[in-house]
């Protein structure tokens, strides 16, 4: 039996550090934003060569802290991909401004930067890029947009910790990049968590205030907020996890060049030149995927597929008014798309061993 993914391995290899860290925060009597909170978001901006980075509740809240923290709401529209976790939509919902749905590039799954600026209205104020999979969306084509058109560029990092667009870590090419640590992620905690990174000092101090009621200083309010904090017990977790980030990408990197190799004659993940991709997922396109899909779980292989249904055609969205065709690129990925088993503690034996049922049942 190989799942398509666990957490119970990697688990194992730091448990101890883990259990320790865990034990610091429990016997200091002191569980949100506290010193750990603090020492993690030095540790993360450092990590990104940025000044600034803020400890939210999850990846979802970051997105619409980043966008309130632009003065992004009401009337506003922010554009983005349908080819993503209903968690990037959500959080602009969540903002109070309107997602506007561009299609991707099939080859990168990332928002089409030709795409996006066909999108821009007099109304568009963001632009966020979603880095889908472990890849860098085409930062260089959507910074040159957002620079032209006066929009604020947000980099949802959710599924990319670690990974670089020309040698810059993503999160650091746009105003602000907004990361998610829920369990799975490539860096996840032991429960829900996220953070927002920025240059910008403005920008940071809004988010700060933003996170925690809007609060200046104790019980005095400037401006409204939310209840959207990273608590100790994670942040603890997090500095143990973030010291082997990459390394962690590293054997990602490894177990898709073993997928690469293995699977010449399949539509594999192409990397753009620009790109280092840490490979949160490891996507193939076939296009009896179905089919494929089945005869691996019959043989014990667990497969995913994100996402199955594009965000402009989920029954919750029928109100964007978008038809079947209107993205076809995305709608194309949905069709096709599989995510093949990639997780800390999976064997070069076993993704071997994946390769080579599917090499068989495709003949
Ligand atoms: C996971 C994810 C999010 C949301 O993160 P949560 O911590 O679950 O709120 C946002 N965007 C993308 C692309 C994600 O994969």
């Amino acid at each position: 039996m190989i799942p398509f993914n666990q957490l119970k391995p990697l688990h194992d290899l730091l448990a101890e550090e883990i259990a320790l860290a865990m034990r610091r925060v429990a016997d200091s009597g002191w569980y949100i934003l506290g010193p750990e909170v603090e020492a993690f978001e030095r540790e993360f901006a450092d990590y990104h060569n940025v000044d600034h980075a803020v400890g939210v509740a999850n990846g979802t809240d970051a997105i619409e802290l980043a966008l309130r923290a632009g003065g992004i709401g009401a009337g506003d529209e922010v554009i983005t991909v349908a080819h993503t976790a209903m968690a990037t939509v959500t959080a602009i919902e969540a903002a109070g401004a309107k997602p506007v749905l561009a299609d991707i590039d099939l080859s990168t799954y990332t928002l089409d930067p030709k795409s996006a600026l066909d999108s821009v209205t007099d109304r568009t104020r963001a632009i966020v890029a979603v880095h889908l999979y472990g890849q860098p969306a085409d930062l260089t084509s959507l910074g040159a947009i957002a620079k032209e058109r006066g929009l604020l560029l947000i980099e949802d990092c959710a599924q990319a910790h670690g990974a670089a667009w020309n040698g810059a870590k993503v999160g650091t090419v746009g105003h602000m990049g907004t990361f998610s640590f829920y369990p799975t992620k490539n860096m996840g905690a032991y429960g829900d968590g996220g953070a927002v990174i920025t240059e910008d000092a403005a920008l940071a101090d809004k988010l700060r205030k933003l996170r925690n009621y809007g609060q200046t200083t104790r019980y005095t309010h400037q401006s409204r907020g939310r209840n959207s904090r990273l608590d100790e017990l994670q942040a603890a977790i997090l500095r143990v996890k973030l010291q082997r980030l990459d390394r962690h990408n590293q054997r990602r990197q490894a177990i898709a060049a073993i997928y690469d190799e293995l699977l010449p004659d399949l539509v594999t993940p192409r990397v753009a030149a620009n790109a280092e991709h840490v490979y949160h997922l490891y996507v193939i396109r076939d296009q009896r995927r179905d089919q494929l899909m089945e005869a691996l779980k019959a043989r014990d292989i667990g497969t995913l597929i994100h996402y199955p249904v594009p965000i402009h055609l989920q029954e919750s969205h029928r109100d964007l008014g978008m038809a079947v065709g209107s993205l076809p690129n995305t709608e194309k990925a949905a069709r096709e798309i599989l995510s093949l088993p990639l997780y800390i503690g999976l064997s070069d034996d076993e993704v071997k061993r994946v390769c080579m049922t599917i090499r068989e049942l495709r003949g």
